[in-house]
Order: structure tokens, then C-alpha cells, then sequence
């Protein structure tokens, strides 16, 4: 699961969770179940020290199985009562037992669950009865593209083990990509057909301060892509990218302070401890390069003007200050009931 596909949470759920902050939880996190991945990706960068900054790497960070996972991310979703939360890795279907066990327990008690993945391994059919239950499913680009980086997950056997499923397909665009004319629309030919896929969403890669690797899209990439996206709306329907995420892309936020997204959005690494900061990201992620789509949408949102006066930022960042008074008080006080159902 490539480090930037964990980008994948919904605006709307985000926004409709803003009563979580103000009563000091999070309207979503997201945990790395597992920081075991059968792929290789050249450039991945979930593995790098600098993700953790001073706190080691990916590969010296304990990290459970069996029941102790299980209890482990249960207990997170009580402590922080989210709305949703998203399952990523390393890639998550490397713990399919635990899954089996916690997907249902998450989804009973009425948690939106998204499983971040890669789709190297079958997605259990019995997972489509799930309420409340999705999946976004990475993919590298065109199929040559793609089975180049991303073997042994190749474009056949994504599309044999989401058989039986409705999917999100999300593509982390890259320099490479933005690089080739007509990119975009062979993709989109290919992917647009498949009746497993719901809805196809674009990130754009972000790069890390100083980071100049063929990944990074260059500002003139950048907006040429955003527009040639925007074109093909029409055609393929399935292309879930709003306006707003189109101007957030344009203009992200200047640095984390900035980044509603960061805020309201705490990322656990494998050890179900450690938050990854300033975002999912970990490291020093260039904010002014973002191409994560939560935050974009959030960026938008986030300039718009209540009552036409206070920018929505400015209340997010007050209401979060709130919340986390509030969360004081109830650790200092009596302790109030968490989601005690999962
Ligand atoms: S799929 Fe695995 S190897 Fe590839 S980028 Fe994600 S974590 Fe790294
Ligand atoms: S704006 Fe910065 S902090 Fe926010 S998601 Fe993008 S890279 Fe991360």
C-alpha cells in the first residue's frame, strides 16, 4: 500500500465529524495494522527513517498479531471514538484473521471502515455483506507502469481479487505519469469499465522538503493535470474529483498549522502508539506540493468564510482547542463512556 494512498478518507465524513473535535475526538484516524508488505515499490517511502523522524523506522517498530492486534486497535477506536477509520499498512490484507475478527466488531458498532490496500491477496467475498465497510484499492498508473512497480499485485491480480466487490481504484499521479499525453484517459478507458469499480479518485504524489525525484510534478505538470483531469469528467463519471479538491490542489495548505486535514486526522503507526506526524505522510512533507485529497477538500472548505467573516480554518483550529480542553477535563474528571460497543 503505497505510503500516499493512505490519503484515502472522505471529505464529507470529515466535515460531518466536526462535533467529534469539538467534544475533544476525532471525526477519523487512521492505523498501519501492520508494517509487513509483499511488495517493493522502488521509492517507497513508508520505510525510510526520516518518516519517523528521530523514533527509528517502519522495520524496528513493534507491532502485534493475532488477538493482541485485535484488542489493540479496538481499544484505539474506544479511546478515540472515531466516525471512520481507515485500515492501511505496510499492506493490511497481511493480517486477513485479524480482519476477519475486527472488521465486523468496527462495523457493528456503526464505525465507517475504509481498508487501504494494495489487493495483492483475495478480498474475502464475506466482507461485501459488511455494512459501512470499503475499499480503496491502489493502483501505479497504466498497466505496464503499474506491473513494474507494483508486481507480484499486477493489474490481473488486482482484478481477480476484487471480484465480488465494489471498490474506490485510487491513483497517486506522478511526474511520470503527467509526462504522457492521453495518460489519463487510457486509464481512466481501462478502469472506468470495470463494474467492481464504484469510483476512481486522484491524489497527486507529494514530495518531501527538497525532494527532487521524477515523482514530483512541477507546478505547469501540476495544473496541466488537474485540467486534463477535470475534462474527462464528463466522460467518465466515476471520476470522483470536485471542484473543491481541484482548488485545494492549486492551493494547499502553506504548512501543517495550516493543514485541517493534520489536525483532525491522527495517523498510528504498526506499534498502535506512535502518532505519525505533521500527517499520514510522516518526515517533512512539502505542504506547498500537497496532492492529498482530504486535504485539499479540507483546504477549500477550510478558506471559505462563515456568516462571510471567520475563514471555517480559523474555527476548525478553535474548535479543536476546544476539544482538547475538553478532552483534559474528561481525563481529569470522571471518565465518560467511549464507543464501549466495538
Ligand atoms: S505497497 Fe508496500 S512497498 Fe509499495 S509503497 Fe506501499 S508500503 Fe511501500
Ligand atoms: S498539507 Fe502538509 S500536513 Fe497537510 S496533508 Fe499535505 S503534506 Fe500533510
Amino acid at each position: 500500500m503505497a505510503s500516499q494512498d493512505r490519503m484515502a478518507i472522505p471529505v464529507g465524513d470529515l466535515f460531518r465529524g466536526w462535533g467529534r473535535v469539538l467534544t475533544g475526538y476525532c471525526p477519523s484516524i487512521s492505523i498501519e495494522i501492520t508494517r509487513e508488505c509483499p511488495l517493493h515499490c522502488p521509492g517507497c517511502y513508508a520505510y525510510t527513517p526520516e518518516r519517523f523522524h528521530s523514533r527509528g523506522s517502519m522495520q524496528s517498530m513493534p507491532e502485534y498479531r493475532g488477538q493482541a492486534l485485535i484488542d489493540g486497535v479496538l481499544a484505539l477506536v474506544r479511546e478515540h471514538r472515531p466516525l471512520h477509520v481507515s485500515i492501511v499498512g505496510g499492506e493490511p490484507l497481511m493480517r486477513m484473521r485479524e480482519l476477519d475478527v475486527m472488521l465486523p466488531r468496527l462495523t457493528e458498532a456503526g464505525v465507517a471502515v475504509r481498508v487501504v490496500t494494495s489487493a495483492v491477496r483475495e478480498i474475502p467475498a464475506c466482507w461485501s455483506r459488511l455494512d459501512g465497510l470499503s475499499f480503496a484499492v491502489s493502483v501505479d498508473g497504466l498497466e505496464a507502469d503499474h506491473n513494474a512497480r507494483r508486481a507480484p499485485a499486477t493489474y490481473d491480480t488486482v482484478l481477480h481479487n476484487i471480484q465480488g466487490h465494489s471498490v474506490i481504484l485510487h491513483c497517486v499521479v506522478t511526474g511520470q505519469m503527467a509526462r504522457r499525453p492521453g495518460y489519463f484517459d487510457e486509464f481512466l478507458a481501462f478502469w472506468s469499465e470495470r463494474p467492481e469499480v464504484l469510483r476512481v479518485w486522484f491524489s497527486l504524489y507529494t514530495p518531501q522538503i527538497g525532494e527532487h525525484t521524477p515523482e514530483v510534478l512541477s507546478p505547469k505538470e501540476r495544473a496541466g493535470v488537474l485540467e486534463a483531469l477535470a475534462a474527462l469528467r464528463p466522460r467518465f463519471p466515476k471520476v470522483e474529483l470536485p471542484d473543491a479538491v481541484i482548488a485545494g490542489y492549486l492551493e494547499p495548505p502553506a504548512s501543517p498549522r495550516e493543514c485541517v486535514f493534520a489536525r483532525w486526522v491522527p495517523a498510528f503507526a504498526a506499534d498502535l502508539v506512535t502518532r505519525i506526524t505533521p500527517c499520514q505522510l510522516g518526515g517533512d512533507p512539502d505542504c506547498l506540493q500537497c496532492g492529498c485529497m482530504p486535504a485539499a477538500g479540507l483546504k477549500s472548505l477550510g478558506d471559505y468564510r462563515l456568516l462571510g467573516l471567520l475563514p471555517v480554518r480559523s474555527v476548525a483550529r478553535a474548535s479543536t482547542a476546544l476539544g482538547e480542553t475538553t478532552r483534559r477535563w474528561r481525563r481529569d474528571g470522571t471518565r465518560d463512556r467511549g464507543v464501549s460497543e466495538v
